[in-house]
């Protein structure tokens, strides 16, 4: 606990930022979890997870934007990115993730309205494109701004999807009222929050409440996104999909690029829809930080990536 906490403090520190950008440490972990820093890498890696018969959804590395040109310049690259899954006939096997803090939610009042600008745009080069984007969810002051987002651009595209956090305790309620007719919604424990008065702390509360969101969406009309790596938890999407009879084509599993890509692989080879969340870009540090923050196996993992160079 106190290494999560510490890991994920440093994901917000912009010296330990720096410094992390040079160091082969680092990169150990880089070159797992993150697609390579530029569209044409990504682009290949969609292609190959494609073959595979695994979907994915890309994400633009980048959050924390400090000034509306930042955000205009993040926004620009996703829209570029759609343009090449379009020409490269990769729209039907890859989705964009964007974090609103990345297009502009954080700066200050007018933060969401740019924000909401921003997905719309995107939205629209999705919509031209032949996919979806998916607003992933960030850390708890975000939430509602992030919910309210999702709202008002579904009049748009109804397939906006968004992400709620099981480790939040207000996640039973949103569950409920997120979960409308057609609806894409990720289920993901949280990868933020460590603060007992809005989140669960214990790995088994967190499950338990993932368990409740899980049986929430898999009994309503919406289409759950189950985010995990967690193998009891995976058996308990199967197990609450066949239950409500959902067909494999009803809900998807998803996992992070680099973490347990065999499972990822058995799933899909069992008619299971998978999709795979792929990083690219420049900016990885936060990301990084907060792989590391969940599973110090990682840790070690990058340690054995330097000493074998
Ligand atoms: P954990 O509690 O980390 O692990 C449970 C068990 O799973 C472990 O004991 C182990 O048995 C197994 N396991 C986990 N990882 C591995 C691995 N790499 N290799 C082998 N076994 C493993 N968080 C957000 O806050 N906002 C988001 O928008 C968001 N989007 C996400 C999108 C996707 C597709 C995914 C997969 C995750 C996303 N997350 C997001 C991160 C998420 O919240 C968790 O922090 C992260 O997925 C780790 O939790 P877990 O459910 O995998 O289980």
């Amino acid at each position: 606990m106190v290494l999560r906490q510490a890991l994920l403090s440093a994901s917000g520190s912009r010296r330990l930022r720096a410094f992390a950008a040079n160091s082969p440490f680092a990169r150990g972990v880089v070159d797992r979890f993150v697609a390579g820093e530029e569209v044409d890498t990504v682009i290949a890696v969609v292609a190959s997870l494609a073959q595979e018969g695994l979907f994915a959804s890309v994400d633009h590395l980048g959050e924390d934007t400090t000034h509306p040109r930042q955000a205009a310049q993040i926004t620009e690259a996703y829209i570029g990115l759609l343009r090449r899954l379009s020409e490269e006939g990769l729209s039907s096997a890859a989705e964009v993730s964007v974090k609103p803090s990345a297009v502009g939610l954080g700066l200050g009042a007018d933060g969401e309205e740019l924000a909401t600008a921003n997905v719309a745009r995107i939205c629209a080069a999705a919509r031209e494109a032949g996919t979806t984007v998916t607003l992933d969810m960030e850390g708890p002051e975000s939430v509602s701004a992030t919910l309210r987002m999702v709202r008002v651009l579904r009049a748009d595209f109804p397939w906006l999807g968004c992400v709620l956090q099981s480790y939040l305790r207000r996640t039973d309620d949103d569950a409920v009222a997120m979960a409308t007719p057609g609806a894409r919604i990720r289920l993901c424990k949280g990868a933020y929050a460590l603060d007992p008065a809005v989140a669960h702390t214990s790995h088994r509360e967190v499950d338990a409440a993932f368990v409740r969101a899980l049986r929430t969406l898999m009994q309503s009309s919406a289409f759950p996104m189950v985010a995990t790596h967690d193998p009891r938890l995976i058996e308990i999407a199967g197990t609450l999909a066949a239950l409500n009879r959902r067909s494999a084509d009803d809900f998807e599993y998803q996992m992070l690029y680099g973490a347990r890509p065999e499972e990822q692989r058995r799933l899909a080879g069992m008619g299971a829809r998978v999709r795979v969340y792929v990083p690219y870009g420049r900016d990885w540090y936060g990301y990084l930080l907060r792989r590391l923050a969940e599973r110090p196996a990682n840790l070690v993992f990058a340690a054995r990536a330097i000493a074998g160079r």
